[in-house]
C-alpha cells in the first residue's frame, strides 16, 4: 500500500483522509506536537518511518468500530486520540517508544497514559492521546 508522505515531516499517513486530518482539521494541537516529536524519535533513533493510521473518528465510526458497545466514547472522537504503527518494529521496540512518550509526555491526568501499545481487536498499534483542555488547566493549577 503506498503510504503519503510529506516532505519534511517525520511521518507518512495511511489514507489521505488522516494525511488531511493531520494538516487541516482542528486536531489537538498538543497532540499533533506529540505525534511529531515522536515521528522525530523513531526516525533519528530508528530508522524507521511512523505511520498514523487513525485520527479522527466521527460517532458512527466509533459505533461502528465496537458495535457490541455503542455507547462507548473515544477520544479520537474528541479530536484527542492517535493512532499508529511503525512497520517492521517488534512488540518490544514499540515497548521502547511507548516508555520515552510517557516520559517526556505524562498524561495530565491520574491513572491514564499519553501513549499504550496495544491491541484491542483491530491490530496491535500505538494509541496516543491528551486530556481534555479542562483537565490539563486544572492539572497546571494544582502545580501552582
Ligand atoms: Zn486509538
Amino acid at each position: 500500500m503506498p503510504r503519503l508522505i510529506i516532505p519534511g515531516i517525520p511521518l507518512a499517513f495511511k489514507t489521505k483522509r488522516i494525511r488531511d486530518e493531520f494538516l487541516d482539521a482542528p486536531l489537538d494541537p498538543r497532540l499533533r506536537a506529540i505525534l511529531l516529536e515522536q515521528g522525530w524519535h523513531i526516525a533519528h533513533e530508528y530508522g524507521y518511518l511512523y505511520e498514523l493510521t487513525d485520527l479522527i473518528r466521527t460517532r458512527s465510526e466509533q459505533r461502528a468500530l465496537y458495535p457490541n458497545d455503542p455507547d462507548k466514547r473515544s477520544v479520537h472522537e474528541f479530536r484527542r486520540g492517535a493512532d499508529g504503527v511503525i512497520r517492521g518494529f517488534e512488540k518490544s521496540d514499540y515497548r521502547l517508544i511507548e516508555a520515552w512518550t510517557n516520559k517526556y509526555f505524562p498524561y495530565q491526568k491520574a491513572k491514564y497514559r499519553t501513549c499504550k501499545y496495544h491491541d484491542i481487536g483491530h491490530g496491535a498499534h500505538l494509541h496516543n492521546q491528551v486530556t481534555s483542555i479542562s483537565a490539563m488547566q486544572d492539572f497546571f493549577s494544582d502545580q501552582s
